[in-house]
Formats: C-alpha cells, sequence, structure tokens
C-alpha cells in the first residue's frame, strides 16, 4: 500500500531553532547511550549541526557521554572536550577519569576532576578522596589523608554511599582525622540505610538510572541478584551502581590489549576498573593476599557478592603461619570475620565491617 505523507524534513525545517535545540537537550539528558542520540543528530544536516551547540553538550548525561572502550578515538576525545568546553561537569569527570586512568596523563585527568568536584560532582569528589588516599599518580609519600578525608567528608555530605563509609572507617581507625568512634559508627548506619533504600528501590522494579548522589548499591540477599552478577555483563545490577566511566575503565583495561603498566594491578572489585599507578598502591585482603583494592567501598562489595565465599587464608594452601605475602611488608590482620583489609607497606591494619 502507498504511504502518502509530507517529508519529515518539511515538519522539522518549520520548528524554531531554539525548540529543536531544547529538544535535543531533553534528549542529551536522558540517553541510555551515546548511540541514542548520535543517531538522532545523523538524521539530517540540520540536527547534526544543532546537536553540537554548547546548550546541547552541556546536557548531556553521564549515559550519553561514556562510549565503549572499543570504539575509542580522536574524533571520540574530541567530542569529550566539546563537552567540557560547553561546562558538562559530567564531562570533566569522565574525560578526567579516562585522561588519568587510562591515557596515563594524570596531572590533566586530576585538574578535570577537580572541576568537577568544585561544582559539587559526588563521584569526581570521591574519585579525588582515593587518590589522596593512595598517593595514586604519586609516590607512596605523597599519600595526604587529611585531604582525602575532607573530599570524602563533602561526597558524603551529597549522599555518596561510599563515601560515607569510607569516613565512618577513617572516623572508627582515626586515619586521616581525629578518632571518634560513634560518629563512625553513624556514618556506617548512614551508609547501610541507603543502600538498603537503594536496594529496596530496585526490589520494587524501579531500576534507577545512575543517579551521581545515591546509588542503587549492593543487595542484601545477594541470591536475588547472583545472576546479575556476571562480570561481562554491562547491564548487570554492579554495573548500574557504579558510574557509567567504571564500565569504560573495565573494558579498556580488560580487552588484554591495553595493561595498567609492569607488574601494576587491577582493582578487584570487578566492575570498578581502576588500576594501580605504582606498584603496591592498592590494599590487600588480609585473609587469602590475593585479591586487592583501591577502596574500602568496593573491597565491601566484592565481599558481599564474590569474595565471601572466595577468600581462603594462604596459610591453608601453603602450610605456612606467616602474614608475609609476597615478600610485601604487611602488618598482620587477625584475618577475623569480615575484618580483612590491610595497608601495604604500612604498619595499619584497616578493620572494615560489612
Ligand atoms: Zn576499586
Ligand atoms: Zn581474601
Amino acid at each position: 500500500m502507498k504511504k502518502t505523507s509530507r517529508p519529515r524534513s518539511d515538519m522539522l525545517e518549520s520548528l524554531h531553532d531554539d525548540i529543536v535545540i531544547t529538544i535535543l537537550c531533553k534528549l542529551s539528558s536522558t540517553a541510555s547511550s551515546p548511540s541514542d542520540f548520535f543517531a538522532v543528530l545523523h538524521t539530517c544536516k540540520r540536527l547534526n549541526k544543532l546537536g553540537v551547540h554548547p546548550l546541547v553538550l552541556s546536557k548531556s548525561c553521564s549515559n550519553a557521554l561514556v562510549l565503549r572502550a572499543k570504539n575509542w578515538c580522536e574524533e571520540a576525545h574530541r567530542f569529550l572536550k566539546l563537552c567540557v568546553n560547553a561546562g558538562n561537569t559530567e564531562a570533566y569527570y569522565i574525560l578526567g577519569m579516562i585522561r588519568f586512568y587510562c591515557l596515563q596523563n594524570r596531572g590533566g585527568g586530576a585538574s578535570l576532576m577537580a572541576k568537577a568536584a568544585i561544582r559539587s560532582h559526588a563521584p569526581a569528589l570521591y574519585s579525588l578522596a582515593l587518590i589522596q588516599f593512595n598517593g595514586s599518580g604519586g609516590v607512596k609519600n605523597d599519600k595526604d589523608l587529611r585531604a582525602g578525608v575532607a573530599l570524602c567528608a563533602r561526597a558524603a555530605f551529597l549522599g555518596h554511599i561510599d563515601a560515607l563509609r569510607e569516613l565512618g572507617h577513617c572516623l572508627q581507625d582515626g586515619y586521616g582525622v581525629r578518632k571518634n568512634i560513634p560518629e563512625g559508627r553513624r556514618f556506617l548506619l548512614q551508609a547501610n540505610a541507603r543502600e538498603f533504600a537503594s536496594v529496596l528501590r530496585v526490589l520494587h522494579h524501579k531500576p534507577p538510572p545512575y543517579d551521581d548522589v545515591v546509588h542503587p548499591q549492593q543487595p542484601s540477599n545477594e541470591s536475588e541478584f547472583s545472576e546479575l552478577s556476571d562480570p561481562t555483563d554491562f547491564n548487570s545490577y554492579e554495573f548500574r551502581r557504579m558510574h557509567p566511566v567504571h564500565r569504560f575503565l573495565v573494558e579498556w583495561f580488560g580487552s588484554g590489549e591495553m595493561v595498567p603498566g609492569q607488574g601494576l594491578r587491577m582493582c578487584s572489585y570487578r566492575t570498578c576498573g581502576r588500576p594501580e599507578t605504582r606498584r603496591n598502591e592498592f590494599r590487600r585482603c588480609s585473609g587469602c593476599g590475593k585479591v586487592n583494592y583501591c577502596s574500602r567501598g568496593c573491597q565491601a562489595h566484592d565481599w558481599r557478592v564474590h569474595h565471601k565465599v572466595e577468600c581462603a587464608p594462604m596459610d591453608e594452601w601453603i602450610g605456612n603461619t606467616s602474614n608475609d605475602v609476597e615478600g610485601d611488608d604487611v602488618d598482620g590482620g587477625d584475618g577475623v570475620g569480615d575484618d580483612r583489609m590491610v595497608e601495604i607497606g604500612e604498619d595499619k591494619v584497616d578493620g572494615i565491617e560489612i
């Protein structure tokens, strides 16, 4: 049957630029992937031109900005830079993370993340906190625990769950801040309550898109979500609780083509994707000595979903009662319960409560 309809371009031509830009702003701020947005831009020359209007680029959401690592190219880099120039806070953070960890441009990456942090971008504040805690991009002496705590506190104030947990432990341990066990406990309870609320949200079939402030977090009942823990499934629950840039990092280093560097390891929480920037930067599980984490947040999530059933003391396997692992200067953790994380090369045992 022959269809008779007016060409779509005629309808589009009749719309004023401001209206088209408003529509494109809405699209770029709600797109679930970059292809959702670019498919529309490729419709016609006019949309292609208006699609890169600074107002549109400034509204692009994280899902529209993070492409697959295998598609990374100079053009993609240029597009993110355009978004940065348009003042897009998400783009500051995403390009900052990619530059810092993937392109190993530490100064440029941290600077972009700092610009996002100034605009109260919670994941940027938290990422910068981890960089300070770990001394990432520098030597061990570059660790600045006080700066880490200050950044963490700002992210926690914005409701960032991992930051709340990190801050709680810092207060409980007197790590980079004056020891205050009741206050630390309060932050940990707050983190758990927020986590629980996020899980309930998912259980009531309201899967939240990635939210900068309140992340959908780990389920308390692992079996309900066990089928979503496939590390190759980027739509899985675990990935949905992370900022989309972590998917990029996981793909970037997981492809086997790019490696963090000689002797450098990835965070063992498989949906994190952060690599070490120097040897022995990350903390190691004192229970088995086989896994390493960039943060307590990653350790806590991995413990619940994967590592709890995998962790077995090395002593069981090698018949060695020493806590030394691979020659590192490890202060002995007691390996009891959930307290299983130690700082490598420091006289410090980080307790963790999950
Ligand atoms: Zn991590
Ligand atoms: Zn372990």
